[in-house]
């Protein structure tokens, strides 16, 4: 404690923060998570910035099911997996997501954060190239960063400048060559081109890997994901995820693919060696959630209703949206300022959502983002397009009518 020009230092910089607009205050909520919760200040908001695409977080059944798992094996392992920290909740929840997923083997881990931490520098060296999208989520960067292998970046979701790494890497005489994307891009809720990726993989004989924490669940006719979504099922290498979004939404991650890798990374995986075994309550719930969204669409078919009347009631009002298809719905509104005063007002109107500026989208890009839920009603879609329409017009981004 001998040292303060440390804390005046930190005290400094958070300051800066501040004043710049770029500190991040957390938002206490006194409720579950859900399509509704409860402020601090005791109001109810309608919450349309969570990732509880399914509406699971809250569930009465999840919450059912991990209650069974906590029952059945205890609060937790205190013990890494290979030690004594493997129970049998863990080996089911693996094959389930191996199944869902259509590939050989699963290996769980705490969170997504660590399965992309752990993934690459137990399988390439500097003879190998990782070849990543330029707007990768941060635990690829950092996974990537632990590795030797040489760093390729391509534009995002530009497959010219994919195939331009993809020469460069070749030419270079790279071992091994590993094309790395997210499934669905969060800030925009682009979804990866991943047929034209598995064709460009096939012709410089690349490998795939894809994080899919804004796709499993719900990306796809039955779920399971954007391979499902592109008609690539089967020919993606590797598949990253989390279960702390759409597959219940409390924490724990997992990384899935061919038997070889997946063993592999119990041997070698550092966030997998070194940290404790999911609880098991959390795998219990995960399991309960795989076999309710295996036996029915409902929840998922419910989720991309809503998304679709959103978009359009949006762009109706006279918003403009990014299009797509995904439940990502950012709503432009470019300035910064402006972006911060909506989402403010939106606040005082009874609706959570987030706004994002520059550096976490580009200059002139701000925007509020929109996340919609399968725990959404219409009448609450209803109140929160009321509450853009009252706001837009309050702060002239629409015109009044
Ligand atoms: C949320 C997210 C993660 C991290 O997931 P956790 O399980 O919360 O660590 C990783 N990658 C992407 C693309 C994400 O959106």
């Amino acid at each position: 404690m001998s040292d303060q020009t440390f804390y005046s230092g930190l005290q400094q910089k958070l300051d800066t923060l501040r004043s710049d607009g770029l500190f991040k205050p957390e938002r206490v909520l006194a409720s579950r998570q859900g399509a509704e919760v409860v402020a601090q200040d005791g109001r109810t908001l309608i919450n349309m910035c969570a990732n509880n695409y399914l509406g699971l977080a809250g569930d009465p059944e999840t919450q059912q099911a991990a209650a069974a798992a906590l029952e059945k094996y205890g609060y937790g392992l205190s013990s890494v997996r290979f030690i004594c920290g493997t129970q049998t909740v863990h080996k089911e929840l693996e094959a389930a997501l191996s199944n869902f997923l259509g590939t050989e083997d699963t290996i769980l881990y705490a969170a997504a954060f660590d399965a992309n931490g752990g993934v690459f520098e137990p399988l390439f060296d500097e003879n190998d190239a990782i070849i990543s999208d330029a707007l990768n989520h941060a635990s690829i960067i950092d996974g990537v960063r632990l590795c030797k292998a040489a760093r390729y970046r391509y534009a995002n979701n530009d497959m010219a400048d994919l195939e331009k790494q993809l020469i460069a890497a070749t030419e270079a005489g790279k071992r091994h060559k590993i094309i790395v994307t997210d499934g669905v891009f969060s800030m925009d809720g682009t979804i990866a081109q991943l047929d034209k990726i598995v064709a460009l993989a096939e012709q410089y004989g690349a490998l795939t890997m894809i994080d899919e924490c804004h796709a499993s669940g719900f990306m796809g006719a039955t779920g399971r994901g954007t391979h499902e979504h592109c008609g690539v099922i089967g020919k993606i290498d590797i598949i990253t995820g989390t279960l702390g979004k759409a597959l219940g939404g409390a924490m724990g991650g997992f990384t899935s693919g061919k038997k070889e890798v997946i063993e592999t990374l119990r041997q070698k995986s550092r966030p997998y060696l070194f940290s404790n075994t999911l609880a098991p309550m959390i795998a219990g719930a995960s399991l309960a959630v795989l076999e309710r969204i295996s036996k029915s669409t409902e929840l998922r078919d419910r989720l991309m209703e809503n998304t679709a009347y959103f978009r359009a009631e949006i762009e109706r009002i006279g918003f403009t949206i990014k299009p797509g298809t995904h439940p990502v719905v950012p709503v432009m509104l470019f300035d910064a300022p402006v972006a911060q005063k909506f989402a403010a007002r939106m606040f005082e109107l009874g609706v959570l959502l987030s706004g994002f500026f520059y550096p976490v989208v580009p200059m002139g890009q701000a925007r509020v983002r929109v996340q919609l839920s399968a725990a959404h009603t219409r009448e609450q879609l209803d109140i929160v397009l009321k509450a853009f329409e009252q706001a837009g017009r309050e702060l002239g981004i629409i015109k009044q009518q």
